[in-house]
């Protein structure tokens, strides 16, 4: 009786005042105010919700685990709109089949990239590259060109061969290589602007075993003298990750000491045959002891990328991460670390603790919005990415200082965008700017008129995408 009274009285207060969702991303500082988050348990009432949605013009934000830096799953919020704003996952969709005769897998949106990653190895299969953590959606990953590491591996939306995609109307696409190779180069990464994916096909390998080995060096202030040295790293081993140089703020000073040493790690394939230990022995996110020597052997996956439980730090921090062509590394890297010491006066809020520079190298591509799209490279130019990330680590999950050092971040794409051909990591903090966009995504008029096939009434974009791609017809998004 005391339970359907309040039953009673939850539907009656629904009625009274509506009910919202507030979505937020992984560090809280992504968030608006939804209707209601809307998870369908299969492909049909998916597009049944579209169906429903269109005639009203609803927004519709798809979201995965929101794992980004940046503003590409911030839904339309409610209180700027008269129309219902919704925040769609499909977390729910989670058919798998794997064809190990085609190398094959095909799974449904919900999948984080964990959980498909753990199948796949109990299946004796792989991944060719993941992100240094694996916590986000798959589709929503791919979505944004995330990437791992490696001159002769493409990010994770490469390995995609075929989709299904529900248009604003409900309508069912299925893109595929075979079919429609050109349009996959559009959806491979589609920031979430194109449809809403419920099923993807990738390609798949068979269990690569990987020796990990890890090598400390010594910093050096002369930052000229460093990239150098960083750029030969990357002609010396195919697959690397420089962690470094390191930076701790000192709270006296006001200002960033260099740490004396900082370390890199390269993978190669192995033969061995002895224990998988790279799980026993990670190093992310401030986890362990990593400045170290050390050799570890394990399945791709697990040498490459890190599970949650290697990750031990969750304070703020600010990001940037910028791909250009590696041609520019030693230069670039150099130019990035002097900008930021003449940035560091304007550092004024507290809280600040460490700055780690990062450096990582990917293959290039043709997928129309990808950040290490080949279309505008010379021929003098190999195809092949640097990639360049800064973090600023918090002691303190403090706003304000998060929003100073997020501010100095965008103003690495002004100082040296044109300079070096850069593309910012889609959902890491890339400061809006269309001319810009249309420069370095040459594909992007094809994009947009995907898109708008896709999504006539302008129900799937947010202010950063109409701003960032310039998508023009959807400028009064709000009222359209
Ligand atoms: C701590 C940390 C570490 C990271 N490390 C790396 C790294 O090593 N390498 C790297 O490249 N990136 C890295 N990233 C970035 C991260 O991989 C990307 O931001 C990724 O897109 C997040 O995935 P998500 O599932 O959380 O997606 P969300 O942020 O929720 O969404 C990303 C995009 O995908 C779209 N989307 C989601 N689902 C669908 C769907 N079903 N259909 C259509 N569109 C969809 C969304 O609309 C949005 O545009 C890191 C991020 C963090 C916070």
């Amino acid at each position: 009786m005391v339970r359907t009274k309040l039953a009673l009285l939850l539907v009656l207060l629904h009625a009274a005042f509506g009910s919202s969702y507030r979505w937020f991303n992984w560090q809280f500082e992504v968030t608006c105010e939804s209707d209601a988050y809307i998870a369908p348990h299969n492909e049909a009432a998916v597009a049944k919700f579209l169906k429903e949605q269109y005639p009203k013009g609803s927004h519709i934000k798809v979201v995965g685990n929101g794992h980004g830096f940046g503003n590409l799953s911030t839904c339309v919020d409610n209180s700027l709109t008269e129309k219902p704003s919704y925040i769609v996952s499909m977390t729910n969709l989670k058919g798998l089949n794997i064809d190990k005769k085609n190398m094959t897998v095909t799974f449904g949106a919900g999948w984080d990239v964990y959980d498909l990653t753990e199948e796949l190895k109990a299946n004796d299969l792989s991944f060719g590259n993941l992100g240094v953590e694996r916590v986000q959606n798959f589709v929503g990953a791919a979505s944004t060109g995330t990437h791992g590491s490696g001159s002769v591996i493409g990010n994770i939306a490469s390995q995609i061969i075929g989709l299904r995609v529900l248009d604003a109307q409900g309508n069912l696409r299925v893109i595929n290589e075979t079919n429609n190779p050109e349009e996959l180069k559009a959806f491979r990464i589609s920031l979430g602007a194109l449809g809403l994916i419920t099923e993807m096909t990738i390609k798949v390998q068979p269990t690569l075993l990987l020796k990990k080995t890890t090598k400390v060096v010594n910093a050096t202030s002369d930052y000229t003298q460093m990239g150098k040295q960083l750029a030969q790293l990357y002609k010396d081993h195919d697959r690397v990750t420089v962690w470094g140089p390191h930076f701790d703020w000192n709270e006296a000073s006001q200002n960033w000491d260099l740490e004396p040493t900082y370390f890199y790690s390269y993978w190669e394939p192995t033969n061995y045959t002895g224990v998988r230990n790279c799980t026993l022995d990670y190093c992310a996110n401030g986890c362990g002891d990593c400045k170290r020597e050390y050799i570890c052997y394990d399945e791709v996956i697990d040498a490459a990328s890190c599970p949650p439980q290697g990750v031990c730090d969750r304070e703020f921090y600010a990001e940037i991460e910028h791909f250009l062509p590696i041609e520019f590394y030693a230069e670039a890297a150099a130019d990035y670390i002097s900008y930021q010491q003449s940035q560091t006066p304007r550092m004024q809020a507290p809280y600040n603790n460490m700055m780690v520079i990062q450096h990582r190298s990917l293959k290039g591509d043709d997928a129309y919005m990808s950040p290490v799209n080949t279309y505008n490279l010379g021929s003098d130019l190999s195809g092949v990415f640097a990639i360049i990330e800064i973090d600023w680590i918090q002691t303190y999950n403090n706003f304000t200082t998060l929003w100073q050092n997020q501010e100095l971040g965008y103003e690495f794409m002004a100082k040296f965008g044109e300079k070096y051909n850069v593309r910012p990591h889609w959902n890491k903090m890339n400061p809006p700017n269309a001319t810009y966009a249309l420069e370095k995504f040459p594909k992007l008029p094809e994009f947009l008129a995907i898109q708008q096939r896709q999504d006539p009434k302008c129900q799937f974009v947010n202010e950063f995408l109409v701003e960032q791609l310039g998508i023009t017809r959807c400028a009064n998004y709000l009222s359209i």
